[in-house]
């Protein structure tokens, strides 16, 4: 039944906004809902569903028991959502398709983190490997299981090419008219191109959060990164003598809303230098949500920072190349004796092959990723399991 035209106005969307009465659909038609538009519709099924709750036990950087402070994939996507919203409603855009697209830009991610998705890419390299984004449209398209008359979340095409945010060529060939954009080199929503700038936003500026309160980074060391050192020093003279956490907390306060006034200065600049009248104009034209090429500089600046700094520290791929290996016993157990999968999951296995298992192994939170190990081998994951962590180290920041 369609609802009052009251109750799912698109009024205030701009005309390169993807307009959820413009939907190019679903892939099994449904009847409108009556009090919701489709894309509000799509962020109530991702908030909902199973693979959402799985992200608050999924590692973001730090795994799940070294401390209750650092993100999570759940609370990253939060900040995700919520610097996309922000640039959405600026922008005209449909803010309940860049939320949707958000919440589920992270839904296929492996237990911890990169670390866990190289070990699974390994492990399914001569079976068409494993790619996260791709299986996070796996997710929302086939493996949760709530209706009674399809599998997976049945949302909207602009929903998923947002989630599919990267895809290798050879995989796109097989996906249809959702691979399409990449063999046509074509873009995706606004909505789309601004959830995928929000998350690098979020993730360089709670990193560097979350690494200076692990204590393996020090503030010193982000005296020589431009975006950092900035508005430190402008915090440092608004309140003289300000220090520890409140220090931090101003400067990257200050960062994020740094970043998104230039993207959104950056973005309506090439949105009026190009004047795209439609979504199509959009996916025709080259990426219009974009940070200026000085904000591009200092943004990456930070990203390499973090990558050598943070995401390279010995401690952190100390703890990535054990998961590495918990991920790679557990695929091997199972690919050699389906009979350890829950019954559901074996039967997957006789129909789709090893597939079953990676999917089985990506759905895993990093603490049932290791019960699993434990079950398996008859011992705890070494330097893992929580019980064997030293953490966090002495000289942490508060
Ligand atoms: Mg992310």
């Amino acid at each position: 039944m369609a609802g009052p035209a009251w109750t799912r106005k698109t009024a205030g969307l701009a005309p390169w906004a993807a307009d959820p009465e413009a939907s190019r659909g679903r892939r099994h038609p449904e009847p409108p809902a009556g009090t919701r538009s489709e894309f509000q519709r799509d962020r109530d099924r991702i908030v909902h569903c199973t693979a959402f709750r799985r992200l608050e036990y999924k590692t973001q950087v730090f795994v799940n028991h070294e401390g209750d402070l650092f993100r999570t994939r759940l609370t990253h996507s939060i900040e995700v959502a919520q610097i996309g919203r922000s640039i959405g409603r600026c922008l005209g855009l449909s803010e309940d398709l860049v939320e949707a697209i958000a919440l589920a830009h992270d839904l296929g991610h492996t237990p911890f983190g990169h670390a866990g998705q190289d070990a699974l890419h390994e492990c399914m390299r001569a079976h068409g490997g494993f790619e996260h984004n791709l299986q996070s449209l796996r997710v929302v398209d086939e493996l949760e299981q709530r209706y009674g008359s399809f599998d997976g979340l049945n949302l909207c095409f602009e929903a998923r090419e947002g989630i599919l945010k990267h895809c290798s060529l050879e995989n796109a060939r097989g996906l249809g008219e959702i691979g399409e954009r990449f063999l046509r080199r074509r873009q995706p929503s606004l909505e789309a191109q601004v959830a995928n700038l929000a998350d690098e936003i979020a993730y360089n500026n709670h990193d560097v959060d979350d690494g200076l309160r692990s204590g393996l980074i020090r503030l010193e060391q982000l005296d020589d990164i431009d975006l950092f050192a900035g508005h430190r020093r402008t915090a440092e003279r608004l309140y003289p003598g300000i220090a520890g956490r409140r220090l931090i907390h101003e400067t990257i306060r200050r960062m994020i809303d740094d970043l998104v006034v230039d993207l959104l200065a950056e973005t309506r600049r090439r949105i009026d230098a190009t004047a795209p009248a439609s979504l199509e104009d959009v996916r025709a034209a080259a990426p219009l949500v974009a940070f200026s090429p000085r904000m591009r500089e200092r943004s990456t600046q930070l990203k390499r920072f973090l990558y050598a700094g943070l995401y390279r520290h010995p401690r952190v791929d100390d703890v990535m190349s054990r998961a590495r290996d918990v991920v790679r016993r557990l695929f091997e157990a199972y690919a050699t004796d389906p009979s350890r999968l829950p019954g559901e999951h074996r039967d997957r296995v006789e129909a789709i092959g090893l597939r079953a298992v990676a999917d089985y192994i990506a759905g895993m939170t990093d603490r049932f990723a290791l019960r699993e190990y434990a079950r398996l081998t008859g011992e705890a994951a070494p330097g893992l399991a929580p019980e064997a962590a030293d953490w966090p180290p002495a000289a942490a920041e508060p």
